[in-house]
């Protein structure tokens, strides 16, 4: 019984080394696929600060009252925080 329980527990472990290493590689190979469109499209947040239009990935993010606001640069998040 311990031994089974051991087999199960190795099985998991492998799958969640199996999953990340999936998701490492379809990170890599969509990052070498530039301007293919694809099925991954970056959604596009207004900087409240200059108005200009970011990536959500390339955006500077800051958590405020529980909603994420996004900036172009930190330049733009500290004009925000009135820094
Ligand atoms: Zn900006």
């Amino acid at each position: 019984m311990a031994l089974l329980l051991r087999i199960l527990a190795f099985a998991f472990l492998l799958w969640l080394v199996i999953g990340y290493f999936r998701n490492r590689l379809a990170g890599i190979f969509r990052s070498f696929k530039p301007g293919r469109g694809g099925d991954h499209v970056a959604e596009m947040v207004k900087d409240p600060v200059c108005g200009s239009y970011v990536a959500i990935d390339e955006a500077v993010s800051l958590k405020k009252d529980g909603i994420d606001v996004y900036f172009c640069s930190d330049r733009c998040l500290e004009k925000y925080e009135g820094r």
